[in-house]
């Protein structure tokens, strides 16, 4: 359902944050206000009732680019941003990258992802359960096309702790915070190593 009028906002000052997390619209303006001043940010669901794009992309960029890309074609407004995000870790080559949303089949299904990475990572010695977040972010602003690259670095835990986040933040402990999990973070303390963070930081810094 949208709440607001695509035609009552000024396209020179609006971007399409293209998510429907509206934590991720917060996020995102906290950063990015500064280096745009004056530019409001709309999450993509507030404008109507918008299929997903298929994300079909080869890597974190091409999906992030499909989604912000869509957005733009959606709401005929000439700014929007996106993310794809996910997790890589080193004993399983990387994997699931582009496919943690989906790794054990079912869109979104964190348990079901999480259970498929401690079976996986059973066996595996300490100083092989290297991993990291990494995010792209990218703007889409007419013609151009903008990104900005953030990781977080850190090791996959042998059991899941902690209450807050989502996806795989319970197996993860970042390098920047010694023996906790990232869900066992706040929101703010996430917020300020976060592989988002380092994203947005890298694009704000183009534009
Ligand atoms: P998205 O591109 O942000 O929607 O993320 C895709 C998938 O990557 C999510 O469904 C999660 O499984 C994983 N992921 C991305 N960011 C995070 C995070 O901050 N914590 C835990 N899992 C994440």
């Amino acid at each position: 359902m949208a709440t607001i009028d695509i035609k009552a906002l000024d396209p020179e000052h609006t971007v399409v944050v293209a998510t429907g997390n509206p934590h991720k619209v917060t996020e995102i303006e906290a950063i990015l206000s500064k280096s745009v001043p004056g530019v409001h940010f709309v999450a993509l669901g507030e404008l109507g009732d918008f299929p997903d794009p298929v994300e079909d992309g080869a890597n974190f960029f091409e999906n992030a680019l499909i989604k912000a890309r869509a957005a733009v074609a959606e709401t005929g407004l000439p700014m929007a941003i996106a993310d794809d995000s996910g997790l890589c870790v080193d004993a399983l080559d990387g994997a699931p990258g582009i496919f943690s949303a989906r790794w054990a089949g079912e869109h979104g299904n964190d348990d079901a992802n999480n259970d498929k990475l401690e079976r996986l990572m059973v066996n595996v010695p300490d100083e092989r359960r290297g991993a990291r977040f990494h995010s792209t972010v990218v703007l889409v602003r007419g013609g151009e096309v903008l990104r900005g690259d953030g990781d977080c670095e850190g090791t996959i835990g042998h059991e899941r702790r902690g209450d807050h986040g989502f996806g795989y933040d319970p197996l993860f402990l970042p390098a920047d915070t010694p023996g906790k999990t990232m869900a066992e973070l706040t929101p703010g303390e996430k917020n300020a190593i976060s592989h988002r963070f380092h994203a947005l930081e890298d694009l704000a810094g183009k534009l």
